[in-house]
């Protein structure tokens, strides 16, 4: 973390868990154990339906709301589909975009996830990109290469100004729910070379004030490790982000001096 140049964002992703009944009493969970005061954001990406309601349910102990995914227009007969707009008007401050289980499962590409980081920053979210490489590309050792790609396809034409207040996250798809963790230095080190790939798309200036997470199963026993690399400014959590005393943890970890 660098607190100085940078937000610490510490988010959850609760994927497609939790009803509304179970988001107020996560709400009234977590609420009196909350750390207050200190100097990670909180957010939580929660399931569309949700959305409005936990805006409301987390407003006092300063938890933002994100959504999951939007899609790239900004209307049309796209049944099911929501735009980045209309989560914007539900409350939202955030939305994920190109989490790897909307790669794996729908279609998403470093093309499509590019048109909704354009989408979610015409609407005024901030998006929440995630990128990551397979077991198999880092055995084959693609990881940097790849990650740069992904980089550089997700921020093709963003403007300097909005790319300093996007957020990254760096999930390897072999850590995502697997309860494999990357190791401190592994995190640190492809979250240092996404840093480089920005610097020298944007300069300095821009990339220093982005926030890069690292993602792909952080919970409370991990969290102090990955988050003192320097370039690890937060994290993107599913499992441990469905119960209020273990996320609470992980926000600790990120609130130490
Ligand atoms: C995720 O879904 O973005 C994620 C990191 O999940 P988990 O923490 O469960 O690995």
């Amino acid at each position: 973390m660098n607190r100085r140049y940078r937000k610490t964002i510490i988010a959850g992703n609760w994927k497609m868990n939790n009803t509304l009944s179970q988001t107020k009493t996560f709400a009234e969970e977590i609420k009196p154990i909350m750390p207050k005061g200190k100097w990670c954001n909180v957010v939580l990406c929660v399931p569309a339906t949700n959305i409005q309601s936990a805006v409301r349910l987390f407003k006092d102990c300063h938890i933002a709301i994100g959504a999951e995914t939007c899609h790239e227009l900004d209307h049309g007969a796209y049944t099911g589909e929501i735009t980045a707009a209309m989560i914007k008007e539900a409350g939202a401050k955030y939305v994920i975009i190109g989490h790897s289980e909307r790669r794996q499962y729908y279609n998403e590409t470093d093309f499509t996830v590019n048109k909704k980081v354009h989408a979610a920053i015409e609407a005024g979210l901030i998006p929440i990109i995630c990128v990551g490489e397979s077991l198999e590309q880092r055995e084959l050792g693609v990881t940097m290469e790849l990650i740069a790609y992904q980089v550089k396809c997700a921020l093709a034409d963003v403007a300097p100004e909005k790319v300093r207040h996007i957020v990254i996250a760096y999930e390897p798809l072999w850590a995502i729910g697997t309860g494999k963790t990357a190791t401190a230095e592994q995190a640190g080190e492809v979250c240092q070379a996404i840093r480089t790939v920005i610097r020298k798309q944007y300069g300095a200036h821009v990339a220093r004030s982005v926030t890069i997470q690292y993602g792909g199963s952080m919970n409370a026993k991990n969290a102090e490790e990955l988050l003192a690399q320097p370039d690890v400014d937060g994290g993107l959590i599913g499992g441990a982000a469905l119960k209020p005393a273990d996320f609470v943890k992980i926000i600790e970890a990120a609130n130490q001096e």
